[in-house]
């Protein structure tokens, strides 16, 4: 019943860590996946493939849109960072690996951490889960909230 989900650790994750995970899998740290994950791991950053690629080559990090676009799909399936869905539906890739939502602002495409929400004892999605199952008796599949918003009209500007 239980799914073979890994527990994760509250921080980004050490090199030795993730040297593990790719082996596990058969994947090499390579270059491109060490450049990828130390930019996002210094600080919690929300990315697309495509803001990667120019803030890398920005700072000399000559990486491919494709190298980067294939490498984030791999990191996301190895659960080294997280994927979810942007202002536009666009995939946006989180190097933050605990358990968070994001609410998106479909204006100006700002992304907010929110730290889970626990119901009656259990995070949200495992209480919707199994009420939702409760309620039908269907397996329901591991649910994911998606949440939009608008940030408090608090500052001048800055925003494109
Ligand atoms: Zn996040």
């Amino acid at each position: 019943m239980a799914t073979g989900e890994s527990r994760q650790p509250e921080r980004p994750w050490g090199p030795a860590e993730v040297r593990e995970v790719l082996r596990k899998r058969g994947l090499r740290y390579s270059r491109p996946r060490r450049v990828i994950l130390g930019y996002l791991s210094e600080q919690d950053r929300h990315v697309s493939a495509e803001g990667l690629y120019l803030a890398l080559r920005q700072r000399g990090d000559d990486l491919s849109l494709s190298t980067v676009y294939l490498n984030l799909r791999v990191l996301a399936e190895a659960g080294l960072v997280r994927e979810f869905d942007g202002a536009n539906g666009e995939a946006l890739y989180d190097s933050n690996p605990s358990e968070h939502y994001h609410v998106v602002c479909p204006e100006t495409g700002e992304v907010r951490d929110v730290t889970l929400p626990w119901v009656n004892g259990q995070p949200l999605a495992s209480f919707l889960k199994e009420y939702v199952e409760r309620e039908t008796g269907w397996e329901i599949d591991e649910p994911h909230v998606s949440l939009t918003g608008r940030a408090p009209a608090a500052r001048a500007d800055g925003v494109d």
